[in-house]
This record gives structure tokens, sequence and C-alpha cells, in this order.
């Protein structure tokens, strides 16, 4: 499975569980630098292209700086996370605030901070255009447009509680008359999946049409929704085809507004799905009168997403790669129905073995919880041919280190002391 993947080898990867442990997340900082510089150059047309990593798909302040090392911006959807990046070391005008449904006084406290801000919302706009006229502001559309298939990641429908409805255009105007403030850029993100690029250009249309409209616009951020495969042929996001129409169209759009503005996207999961592999043991492989169970010592407190959204992330036996296939059920440890994959081909398992979940890079390690009063694993980097521990596997304290235990309110004399 692992063969023609040119990056890191199943090798490393048990070497790295048998060095810090599972489970375990580890990282390729190849694939990641392969992925920024594939984007790179798909949209090699434009003079003036900003790729922005949506930090909530993986938030670890090392990714954070390689990202920085790239050239990326940063998308952030909280002030804990214009923290962090102020942390790897961006500079505040290459991050962009991007939240949904968060207050005033948060939005006020990025602006603070230096950072872009890009504003959802009629209100919170009125609100902090009266009070800020000079803060420059991106604007969040939403152009209506469904570019992917699954109502649950498709953001830019009519239902959808994000973006300022493209039909809300005349009362946008009347607040940025009204307040003489700076409307900067122009942005969407539509879903999470480009399927069909025709549909994504006709969303782009609309937003171009907005665009007419602010005449001291700085870039115009067309979001993400870069589909990458989670398993051998699914479709993904053809970004070459993307980027020559969408680029050439954007070209014409600029002499058309009479100035060259920055494309700017935000990008989470095409940068980093794909070079991330979360590791975990076979604790006991169970045969029911139906199936055959493979436990691991994991579960949907550490990746939730085939609980949450019924991804399919592809399972490979790294300790038997050449075993014969069988049909398994992989669960995980939580007292609940915690199914990864529901009869999947996998070499055969034996207890102790180390499955490898791939496309375990984006929404993975920062979805994971305590559930179970469970520690969240290690993550380990995986950079020029070394590994790099580069966040710690929580310990008992962890868990603990915010309960305020208080023994008295029940006659009890002290905290009993854990060995
Ligand atoms: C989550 C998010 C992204 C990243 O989406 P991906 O599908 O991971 O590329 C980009 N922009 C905004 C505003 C987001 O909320």
């Amino acid at each position: 499975m692992f063969e023609n993947h040119v990056f890191m080898k199943s090798s490393d990867l048990l070497q790295i569980a048998a060095t810090y442990g599972d489970p375990v997340y580890v990282y390729d900082s190849a694939k990641i630098s392969a992925q920024y510089k594939r984007l790179t150059k798909a949209f090699g047309s434009v003079k003036q292209l900003k790729l922005n990593y949506a930090a909530k798909a993986l938030s670890n302040l090392s990714i954070l700086r390689l990202m920085n090392s790239l050239g990326s911006g940063l998308d952030t959807v909280s002030i804990q996370e214009v923290q962090l990046g102020l942390m790897a070391g961006f500079d505040p005008e290459s991050i962009i605030f991007t939240p949904n449904g968060v207050s005033l006084e948060e939005i006020e406290e990025a602006a603070a901070l230096g950072v872009r801000i890009n504003i959802d919302n009629l209100s919170i706009l009125e609100q902090f255009g009266s009070k800020h006229p000079d803060t420059p502001v991106c604007i969040r559309i939403n152009p209506h447009v469904m570019a992917g298939g699954n109502s649950n990641i498709s953001v830019g429908h009519i239902d959808s509680k994000f973006g300022i409805s493209i039909h809300q255009i005349p009362h946008l105007l009347r607040i940025v008359e009204l307040t003489q403030m700076n409307i900067n850029g122009i942005h969407m993100h539509t879903g999470s999946d480009i399927l069909d690029i025709d549909v994504f250009l006709y969303a782009s249309e609309i937003l171009f049409e907005t665009a007419k409209n602010f005449p001291h616009l700085e870039f115009i951020d067309f979001g993400s929704g870069f589909k990458v495969p989670y398993k051998e042929g699914d479709i993904e996001t053809n970004v070459e085809e993307l980027g020559k129409k969408l680029g050439s169209r954007f070209n014409a759009f600029c002499a058309e507004y009479g100035r060259d503005l920055t494309l700017a996207f935000e990008p989470g999961k095409f940068l980093v799905s794909e070079a991330g592999f979360f590791l975990a043991r076979v604790n006991v492989v169970k045969q029911t009168t139906s199936t055959v169970f493979a436990s691991v010592d994991s579960g949907f407190n550490h990746l939730i997403r085939p609980m949450l959204y019924g991804s399919n992330h592809e399972i490979v036996n790294i300790s038997n790669p050449k075993g014969r296939e069988r049909y398994y059920s992989v669960v995980g440890y939580i007292c609940e129905t915690d199914t990864f994959a529901s009869n999947r081909r996998i070499s055969e398992i034996t207890e102790g073995d180390i499955l490898c979940f791939k496309n375990a890079g984006a929404y993975c390690f920062t979805m994971a919880s305590n559930y179970n009063s469970r520690f969240r694993p290690a993550e380990v980097l995986w950079h020029e041919g070394k590994a790099v521990l580069i966040r710690e596997r929580e310990t008992f304290e962890d868990l603990i280190k915010h309960q305020v235990d208080v023994p008295e309110l029940f006659g009890q004399a002290e905290t009993a002391t854990v060995k």
C-alpha cells in the first residue's frame, strides 16, 4: 500500500510507534510542502496569489511554523487561533480572522492585534463600522451556491448560517456608505468539497459581480473546499483545471476592475489531510457470529470523523502489509458505538498489530477530546528524514488540571493521591 508513497515509508511509521508509543499522530512535512507547491503552481498565471492555511484543520505550532516558512498566510476562526498564529511567527497582516457568530468584542480584540478582519453578518458589520470606520474589513458573502454534495459541509446554500446573503447587498452598501468604512476584501467559502469546477466558477461570477461595488479592494478570497482523495478511485478537485480557468477569469476581472488584486484561498484539508497518519494498536480481535472485530487502543475521542461525518479513512495493517486480506470491522475502545470502518478488507490482523489510518492530518487531532477520561495522543512531525515530537501525549495531571476538587463538601478530608 505504501510502495508508491514517495514520502514516508511504513517502516518509518512503525519505528515512530515503537519510539513514542501509541496511539500517535504522525505528519509528513514533505507532503504538506508538496501540496502547497502544487496549489501555488496551479495558479501560476495569477500575479498575486495568497494561500491562507486554515488553522482549524491542524493547529500544532510546528505545523503553523512550517506553513509560515512556506510563505503561507493563516486563516483563523477564533481569537485563540489568532494568538497561536502570532506565537508561530506570522505577521499580523498575514493572518485573517474569519469567524462566524462571535462577539463584537472578540473581533475588536483581533483587530487590535493588527490581523485582517472578515465579517459575515450585517449586525456586527454595522456596529464595527460605526466604532472603527478606519479599520479595513473584508466581507463574507453567501452566494447561495451548493458547491458540494453533502449538506453538512456545503455552507453556501440558502439556510446556511455563514456569510451575508447576496440578496442583502443593498443593505450592506447602505451600512458601508453610512459608516464610511473601508471594504478591502470580498470572501466566500461555499462548502467543503469542490467537485464540479463549473459550479465553483459560477459562484465566483457572483463574487466578481459583488466586487464591482467596492472600489478599494485589495483581495478576493475564494475560501476553500478542495477535495482530496480518501480512498482509491475517489474523486478529487482538479486544482490544475481550476487554476487555469479561475486564474484567467480572475486576470480578466482585474483588467476590468482597473487594478491587480490578490487572489486568496484558505485551504485546510488540501494542505494537511494526506500528510497525516494515525497509528493505533489492535488490543483485541473478536470473532462474533457475523463479523470479525478488530478493537484498537483508540476511539472517536481521538478520531471522530468516521462517526461524525461518515468519513472513509483507509486503514492499513502496517505490521503485516503482505498478509492475506480479510474482512474486518475496525472499532475503538470507547464505551459507545465507535466504528472506524465496517467490513473493510485489511491484511490479516493479529493482536498487537499497528493499524495506520490515512488522511489523518485534517480535522483529526484538532477534534480530539478526553471522552472516557483518555489522554489525547502525541503528535510527531517527520521532517527531513527525522521524527520530531511536537506534542507530548497527555498525562493524568492534564485530565484533572482544571478541576477544583472540594472534598470537604462531602465531609471528606483530602484528595486521595494517585500513584
Ligand atoms: C474550515 C474553513 C476552511 C478550510 O476548509 P477545508 O475544507 O479544510 O479546506 C476555509 N475557510 C473557512 C472560512 C473555514 O471555516
